[in-house]
């Protein structure tokens, strides 16, 4: 089985639990991630926690929702689908016309086939959500809309996975646990970052400690913030936020405030060289939780890396954005993007050559047998990187220079460091 189809399969376990910012479908998916790794922790802060400018808000459960027509079949039942029901919606319990209905039905003109995902957090309101569709096609009736959702002091969870290195630089990895029955808008990131756990608990030597944390989007995030700032800031060298990364399509990168942090350089480098035509995006058009990590109190080094973008595929918060929208190739594909930009963080240094003019590559056996030819010739990768191992110059840099993939580099760079060839 691909690493691609794992995530996969992980992601469907995932799909369908009932997700908010908070409530029990939150603590499932962190306790199905458990089985994949013991070592995650689960964090509960409790409801009415002051953070920052924000509280932490009370804890949602649903016990019943439906709307059933005047001869008591349902129309819909969050039981059967939980996207049907506005996310963190209060009690209701009311008969009414089709008309009066309206009032509490979410619907989307644009794509009326489809089941919009619609949630109030911030204000106390009630209804479904239906496809514009099923809603026309309902009869005058008269109709009982009936939810019992109870909202109470409970706590909003957390996963946290931290795995050492030999320093205490991190590299930090967050990503969101808050929507239902959502497949590359919400479980792709958790399912790719638990597998993302394996990789980098195998390598064979570990100079970064990795932080790998789930959460609530934006209040969780805050949250977050709220309780490691400090070691955040003093820590963490890069920082990828992990969103729709399990489609097809593009590979996407919205970059750090300002564009010029490590993470920015690492991930268009490794885009780069996995494809040309990848799309950039400015900090202007940030939406997940990069909005947090990279607030001016915070500042973090970090970007957010996405297959399609959130908010540039017609699939995106709607019931389409479900199992076959993502894919075991669209998975593979994010798997080796992060894989790669691990690995070229773990190697990522000035080199320095030792040796005045030229190696002698011929006497020291530097004969490219090490790396499959392929659109890039070995031989070259060594000369040219050693023309520019002169100490100011990193290897994601030498890369750029050199048109070179990091992948390829770190190869190089094994061979060379054999010889005792640097400083
Ligand atoms: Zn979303």
């Amino acid at each position: 089985m691909t690493k691609g189809e794992e995530i996969y399969q992980i992601a469907e376990r995932l799909f369908p639990l009932d997700r908010s910012i908070t409530g029990e479908g939150n603590r499932e998916t962190l306790r199905i991630l458990q089985e994949y790794d013991s070592d995650l922790k689960i964090i509960e802060v409790p409801s009415g926690t002051e953070v920052f400018d924000w509280t932490v808000p009370k804890e949602w459960r649903v016990n019943e929702a439906y709307i059933e027509n005047s001869k008591g079949e349902r129309i819909v039942d969050f039981a059967d689908n939980n996207l049907c029901l506005l996310g963190y919606s209060y009690s209701m319990d009311e008969k009414l016309s089709k008309d009066q209905m309206k009032e509490f039905v979410f619907t989307l003109d644009s794509q009326p086939d489809l089941i919009p995902y619609t949630t109030s957090y911030y204000k106390e309101r009630r209804g479904f959500c239906m496809s514009k569709n099923s809603f026309d096609a309902l009869p005058e009736d008269t109709y009982h809309l009936y939810i019992d959702a109870d909202h109470f002091d409970g706590s909003l969870s957390i996963g946290e996975l931290v795995i050492p290195g030999e320093t205490n630089e991190e590299i930090f990895i967050p990503t969101y646990i808050c929507h239902p029955s959502m497949a590359n808008d919400n479980i792709s990131g958790p399912a790719l970052l638990i597998k993302l756990a394996e990789y980098i608990k195998a390598l064979p030597k570990r100079r970064y400690t990795y932080r790998l944390v789930l959460h609530p989007e934006t209040i969780g995030a805050i949250t977050y913030i709220s309780l490691r700032l400090e070691e955040l800031k003093k820590n963490v060298i890069a920082g990828f936020n992990l969103t729709c990364v399990g489609d097809d399509n593009d590979y996407s990168l919205v970059h750090s405030p300002y564009a010029d942090t490590l993470a920015d350089k690492v991930l268009a480098n490794v885009l780069k060289y996995v494809k040309t035509d990848f799309s950039e995006y400015s900090f202007l058009d940030r939406g997940s939780d990069e909005r947090q990590y990279c607030s001016p109190k915070v500042g973090l080094p970090l970007v957010c890396f996405c297959r399609s973008k959130f908010g540039e595929y017609p699939e995106y918060h709607t019931s389409a954005d479900d199992m076959s929208y993502v894919s075991s190739t669209g998975f593979q594909g994010a798997y080796d993007v992060m894989t790669k930009v691990i690995d070229a963080l773990e190697y990522n240094k000035k080199y320095s050559v030792k040796v005045t003019c030229e190696v002698q590559l011929g006497k020291r056996d530097l004969i490219p047998t090490f790396s499959q030819k392929g659109t890039y010739d070995a031989i070259y990768s060594i000369t040219r990187f050693l023309a520019y191992a002169d100490g100011k110059n990193d290897l994601i840099d030498i890369s750029n220079i050199i048109g070179v993939p990091v992948s390829e580099l770190i190869q190089v760079v094994k061979q060379l460091e054999e010889k005792d060839i640097f400083e």
